[in-house]
This record gives C-alpha cells, sequence and structure tokens, in this order.
C-alpha cells in the first residue's frame, strides 16, 4: 500500500429506509480505516432533491451510531473538508463543471427532455446495441454553446467520455477489470437546475475530501470509467477502488437482497431485538472472514486483522441468511449476565415509553393488571405463525392468490408512507380501499389478523404505529407469501 494517509467514506443518498447493504459497506471502511490509523468519514448525497429527506438522513446516521461504527468527520461533527452534505456544496459542483467545460473535457448539451425521450424509444425499438446520449450536442462550437447558454436556453453540462477503447479499471480486491467506452455515453455532470448529478459530485468530493480508498459495493462498478475519466479530465491522481459484493438473498438464484425478500432497513433488526454487536459481527462475515473458523468476533478483533487486498473478500456474494443472525445474535446474548440482559430489554421495548404508548390501545378493553400483556403480546413478539389463523386471514369466498396480491399492492402504498402515523395510515387505507373490489370489512380483517394473528386486537391503526413500520411490514410480506402458498 502507497505511504498516503488513509481516508475513506460511506456516501449514503438519504432517500430511504437505513439499509443494510450501507451498514456494511460502513462497517468495512470503518474497519480498513481503523486498521490502517486513517480516518472515516460520512458524507450525505443528497444532490437528488425530490428524494432526499431529512427523516431518510437522520434514520441513517441512528442507525450507523446503533451499531457503533462512529466517523471521524462528517455533517453533525465538522471537519476540515466541510460542508459534508453534497446540497451545501452546490457552488463547487458548479465551479467544478465549468472547469471541465473551458478545458475541452465537458460540453453543454441543450437537448430537450422531449428529445432525449425519442431518442431512448427509438433506440429501444431498434433494439440497439449502443444506448443512451447520442452525442449531439458534443459537436457545437464552444462560441455558439457559450452565445445559447448564455441567451438563457436551459442545458446541461455532459462529460465528453471516449468512444472507443477501453477503461482499465484497477480494482483492489478484483484486479483489472476491463470495460469497453462505447457503454458509457457522455454523462450529464450538472442537470438544467445547477445541481450535479451522483458522478460529478462524488468524485469532486471524494478528490476535495482526500479519499484515498473509494470502498463500495460492486453496483458501482459500471459507472468507474466515468468517475477514472473524470479524475483525468481534473488532472487529478485517482483513488484506488474496491468493490464489495452485493449481498445475496438466502433463495435459489441468489438474488440481490431486496425487500421483499428480507428486511433490509436497519431499523427492523433493532425492532426485532438483534444485539448491535451481533449486527456487526453478522456483517463482518459476509465475504470476510476472521480465520480459524471462528464466527464469533468482537469489532476490535475484526480491526486487528482487517485488511482489504485481491483475495481478501470473497467475491461470490455473500448470502444474508437470518438463521444465521438469529443463531450469531443468541451466542451474544447468552453472554450477558442476567443484569446485562434485563438492561438489554429495557433498552428494547420493556421499557416506560413503550408501555406509555401501548396503555391507551389496553386500558378500556381490560378489567384487570394481569389481561395486559397477554392482549397486546404480539407487540413484544417477532414473526407469526399463520397456520392456526388461515381460516381468519382469508376473506370468506377470496382465494390465497389473489388475497397475497392485494396485501402486496397494499404495501405498496404503506412504503410510499413518509411519516407511518395513524392519520397518514387512514388516509391511506381509505384511498386503497376506493381503488380496490375489495370490502373495507375484508381488508381490515386480513390486516388484522396479518398484523397480530387473532381476530380482535386494539385499533388497526393504532397498533400498527406503535410496532412500527417494520414490523408491519415484516409480518404483511409474510403473510401474503403464507396466503399465496395456501391451499385452503
Ligand atoms: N451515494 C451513493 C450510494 O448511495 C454512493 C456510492 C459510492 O460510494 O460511490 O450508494
Amino acid at each position: 500500500m502507497s505511504q498516503k494517509e488513509v481516508r475513506v467514506r460511506i456516501a449514503p443518498s438519504p432517500t430511504g429506509d437505513p439499509h443494510v447493504g450501507t451498514a456494511y459497506v460502513a462497517l468495512f471502511n470503518y474497519a480498513f480505516a481503523r486498521r490502517h490509523g486513517g480516518k472515516f468519514i460520512l458524507r450525505i448525497e443528497d444532490t437528488d432533491r425530490a428524494r432526499s429527506t431529512t427523516a431518510s438522513e437522520e434514520a441513517i446516521i441512528r442507525a450507523l451510531r446503533w451499531l457503533g461504527l462512529d466517523w471521524d468527520e462528517g455533517p453533525d461533527k465538522g471537519g476540515p473538508h466541510g460542508p459534508y452534505r453534497q446540497s451545501e456544496r452546490g457552488t463547487i459542483y458548479r465551479e467544478h463543471a465549468e472547469m471541465l467545460i473551458e478545458r475541452g473535457h465537458a460540453y453543454r448539451c441543450f437537448c430537450t427532455p422531449e428529445r432525449l425521450a425519442e431518442l431512448r424509444g427509438e433506440q429501444q425499438k431498434a433494439k440497439a446495441s449502443k444506448m443512451g446520449y447520442d452525442g449531439k450536442c458534443r459537436s457545437l462550437s464552444p462560441e455558439e454553446a457559450d452565445e445559447r447558454g448564455r441567451g438563457g436556453e436551459s442545458f446541461t453540462v455532459r462529460l465528453k467520455m471516449p468512444q472507443e477503447g477501453e477503461t482499465v479499471l484497477l480494482d483492489g480486491l478484483r484486479g483489472e477489470i476491463r470495460i469497453p467506452n462505447e457503454q458509457s455515453d457522455d454523462q450529464v455532470l450538472l442537470k438544467s437546475d445547477g445541481m450535479p448529478t451522483y458522478h460529478l459530485a462524488n468524485v469532486v468530493d471524494d478528490h476535495l475530501m482526500g479519499i484515498s480508498h473509494v470502498i463500495r459495493a460492486e453496483e458501482w462498478i459500471s459507472s468507474a470509467p466515468k468517475h477514472l475519466r473524470l479524475y483525468e479530465a481534473f488532472g487529478w491522481e485517482p483513488a484506488t477502488f474496491l468493490h464489495l459484493p452485493l449481498l445475496r438473498n438466502n433463495d435459489k438464484n441468489k438474488s440481490k437482497i431486496s425487500k421483499r425478500r428480507n428486511p433490509v432497513s436497519l431499523d427492523y433488526y433493532r425492532d426485532t431485538g438483534i444485539i448491535p454487536e451481533a449486527m456487526v459481527n453478522f456483517l463482518a462475515l459476509m465475504g470476510w472472514s476472521y480465520g480459524e473458523d471462528q464466527e464469533k468476533f468482537s469489532l476490535e478483533q475484526m480491526v486487528e486483522r482487517f485488511d482489504l487486498k485481491e483475495g481478501s473478500v470473497s467475491l461470490s456474494g455473500p448470502v444474508f441468511d437470518l438463521d444465521k443472525l438469529s443463531w450469531l445474535n443468541g451466542l451474544y446474548m447468552r453472554e450477558l449476565s442476567d443484569e446485562g440482559l434485563v438492561d438489554a430489554l429495557m433498552g428494547w421495548r420493556v421499557n416506560r415509553d413503550y408501555l406509555l404508548r401501548l396503555a391507551p390501545l389496553v386500558r378500556d378493553r381490560i378489567q384487570r393488571f394481569d389481561e395486559f400483556l397477554p392482549l397486546i403480546s404480539y407487540c413484544f413478539s417477532g414473526d407469526i405463525d399463520y397456520t392456526p389463523v388461515a381460516a381468519l386471514l382469508l376473506p370468506k369466498k377470496r382465494k390465497g392468490g389473489e388475497t397475497g396480491k392485494m396485501l402486496e399492492r397494499l404495501l405498496d402504498k404503506l412504503d410510499a408512507m413518509p411519516a407511518f402515523e395513524v392519520s397518514a395510515m387512514e388516509e391511506t387505507f381509505r384511498l386503497f380501499c376506493e381503488g380496490e373490489e375489495w370490502s373495507t370489512r375484508e381488508v381490515f380483517m386480513t390486516v388484522r389478523v396479518g398484523l397480530t394473528g387473532r381476530k380482535a386486537s386494539p385499533g388497526l391503526f393504532e397498533t400498527m404505529e406503535v410496532i412500527g413500520r417494520e414490523l408491519t411490514r415484516r409480518r404483511l410480506r409474510l403473510a401474503a407469501n403464507f396466503l399465496k402458498q395456501y391451499k385452503g
């Protein structure tokens, strides 16, 4: 390894739940930085203004903290290379795009969204081997482009990519990867509203923040030629790239991990009582091994032995196996003293705050304290076995398949809700039932049984709000799967 200071980063886009994939990449970056006495940086890539939310940023930060993956510089901590939120760095990107235009490595493109849509349509129809922008504005003279830009015509800025030959990426984990240049079109760097795209902002920031190693997921390999081209156009020395394997579902095709198969939000694991140290240990096993067949080890132990070089990470697609996670969590649980276990449970859901949320749901339905916990035991439990309640889950005269699909459509609607609150849920359900051939009674019963395993429960929306988005999502997904296979 070269002598330069190790500086690595995790660069999540705050557009959804705190994803296990983010935690996985963060962990490997963290361990690499700590192992080499370097710095680990958190950068928020929120240039997609329509999809980025503060709530998502907060959730990501909370989840990474929960795991104990602390960073040295970041939007909450500051540091010498801030701001660490891309939405606050607009001027930097515009100046850099301008620099590339001046040097002849980028150009203004005046093609309208309509023309681009038409082009895409034609390429799809002709099943063209090369999709993407056809380079029309590349041939405009700089003078003409300047003049049209000054005249107020709307434009984007595109990177001039080489049209022939290949780009050789020297990946620190994978060795040489050769990618034909014809696979990369002239990437938009700056959108017509002056906001940068991921590619420009990412490379400019990696350089300005002194990032020495870009450790990220495999899905970015195809973007690497554009990134290397950007480094070259700016005249900068590129970082070393290392692309980690994607996490896979535990199924036959080993498909890329997805929320249809596995819960992907870290909040789900927190809410189901996974110990953060066990989660970190589990993620560490995704492609890396401690050695000597030892599967249980701490973050400190990992850091002591961790390194990233060719052969140190198995690239075949680590499987995200929930049973294995539970097994590992069990090992951590058994190490806790009775006191430690009680403290952990109180940190989880057995505490005053959670009981206070349950009280209003239950108080009018019971006469004695001893009815309290049995009535809402599903607020403390995990997956539900639907076999004994199948006849309740499935509305009369309905088939399992159609009911499962209905639940999946509802899940899509629930996923789209920004805040998981009673009033928003009421509205979502109302609109959903209006647009469906299902009666409110049928939908409610299936959801109630899917969520609680029971025919009667406190208010449905209140229950959903209390058990939270993650458990709601998980149970309704399992109920949908159960129904789709149910031959009743
Ligand atoms: N913002 C990108 C993401 O969400 C970062 C990819 C990278 O690390 O370059 O994954």
